[in-house]
């Protein structure tokens, strides 16, 4: 994308795809341990139906310490 279309994008754009892009669960992978609830210092993640979820994405510092502490390697965060 190049900088005059990024400067262009107005805040919903922006806020719609920090909420649904940035950090990625692999659902099917997850047993729901609450691991990387315990361990985000954000709050951002929470055990929503017996697997992650991601509650509060605007909270996320990007530290990867979820991805980090998932034992089945199911998080990722851009
Ligand atoms: S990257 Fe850090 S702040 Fe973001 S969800 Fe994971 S542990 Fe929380
Ligand atoms: S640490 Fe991994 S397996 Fe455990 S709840 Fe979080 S995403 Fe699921």
């Amino acid at each position: 994308m190049g900088l005059l279309s990024f400067l262009k994008r107005d805040k919903k754009d922006k806020a719609t795809e920090e909420e649904e892009s940035h950090i990625f669960i692999n659902t099917d992978d997850c047993g729901g341990c609450e691991k990387c609830v315990i361990a985000c210092p954000n709050n951002v993640l929470i055990i929503d139906d017996g697997t992650s979820s991601v509650n509060n994405s605007f909270g996320c510092k990007r530290c990867k310490v979820c991805v980090a502490i998932c034992p089945n390697d199911c998080i990722e965060v851009n």
